[in-house]
């Protein structure tokens, strides 16, 4: 860490946190980007699709969460695997590279998420892809892809996967025969019916096109953009002011490495994307949540949130 202090602070290197920090640095801003996990990018197990399963509860590699005892699956602790390390959940997860249907993402919008639609977030897909796709395979997968669907020079390498198995075609002609028909771009804002996936794995080296390994090409020509590994986050930092003036303002984040605690500040932002468990886990630790299980643990409410923590599924 070259500063104390950052335009932008991001926790987690995943994959929202290192799309996002790259794309904040091309705009000239200062990021951090605070890590828990060590630097597996050069990880065989990680970058050899064939491989993935090697990856799972692997300590360097994944959190490897139990859910509480479950009532409604004979109660079970469930397991729960989540990426850990430059990368996050892309270096660990099966690699299928899918989308919603439009209406999908239109339906966002609907419930108040100004701009969260499929006409603009068709922009950001096309942008994060480069879609590799020889037309030898194009029997095989009965993909048709469309062109103005897919992107042509965006860090994520995207192509048909090249293994398949010979139950694939007449899986997709079985259907066929039943009334569906087979979907030849499920990307394009429709993905019912039957269809072949695409895979982020680089078709010519065979390997996976992780946010890790796509974005971090990107980094090396951004010198605004650092990344600290072994640096877990505990808490944000407010401005005290603003706590008590009842809108509470982030203005840094207390993290520990190496078995110090330290403390970094951000002038414009703190972005949290710590992914779906531990981001919740974050704002609780710091005082967002539901005020009565805050108090049981002796953490002081900053802003009473009961939804922060609950309704996840998965
Ligand atoms: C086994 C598995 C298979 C999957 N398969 C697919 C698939 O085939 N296709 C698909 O599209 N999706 C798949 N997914 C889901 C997809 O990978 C995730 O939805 C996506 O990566 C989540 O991105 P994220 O940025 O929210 O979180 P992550 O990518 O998980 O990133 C969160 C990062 O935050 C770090 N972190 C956590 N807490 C702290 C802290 N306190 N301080 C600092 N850093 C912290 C973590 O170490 C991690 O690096 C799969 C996921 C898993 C686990």
């Amino acid at each position: 860490m070259t500063s104390t202090s950052y335009d932008y602070i991001i926790v987690g290197a995943g994959t929202a946190g290192l799309s996002l920090a790259v794309r904040l640095a091309q705009s000239e801003a200062s990021v951090l980007v605070l890590e828990a996990g060590v630097d597996t990018t050069a990880v065989q197990e990680i970058q050899v699709p064939g491989l993935f399963i090697k990856n799972i509860g692997h300590p360097d590699r994944d959190w490897a969460f139990f859910s509480k005892p479950q009532a409604h699956a004979n109660n079970r602790e469930v397991f729960l695997p989540r990426g850990k390390g430059i990368g996050g959940s892309s270096t660990l997860n099966f690699m299928q590279w899918n989308r919603a249907s439009s209406w999908e993402y239109d339906a966002m919008e609907s419930f108040g998420m100004e701009g969260w639609n499929w006409k603009n977030m068709l922009h950001y897909f096309k942008k994060s892809e480069i879609v590799i796709a020889s037309n030898d395979l194009q029997e095989a997968t009965m993909l048709k892809l469309d062109p103005s669907a897919h992107g042509t020079s965006g860090p994520i390498i995207v192509s048909p996967p090249t293994q398949i198995s010979d139950v694939h075609l007449p899986f997709l002609k079985g259907f066929e025969e039943l009334g569906f028909p087979v979907n030849q771009d499920s990307s394009d804002g429709d993905n019912l019916g039957t269809w072949t996936g695409l895979v982020s794995i680089d078709p010519a080296k065979v390997t996976r096109s992780s946010c890790a390994s796509a974005y971090l090409t990107v980094k090396t020509s951004l010198s605004r953009l650092e990344i600290l590994t072994g640096a877990q986050v505990m808490r944000i930092a407010f401005a005290e002011d603003s706590v008590t003036g009842g809108l509470a303002v982030a203005e840094g984040v207390e993290f520990t490495r190496d078995g110090t605690t330290q403390m970094v500040t951000a002038s414009k932002e703190v972005i949290v994307c710590a992914g779906a468990y531990q981001t919740p886990q974050i704002l609780e630790l710091s005082g967002i949540g539901d005020k009565h299980l805050l108090n049981e643990h002796g953490i002081e409410t900053v802003v009473d949130l009961p939804g922060v923590g609950r309704n996840l599924r998965t």
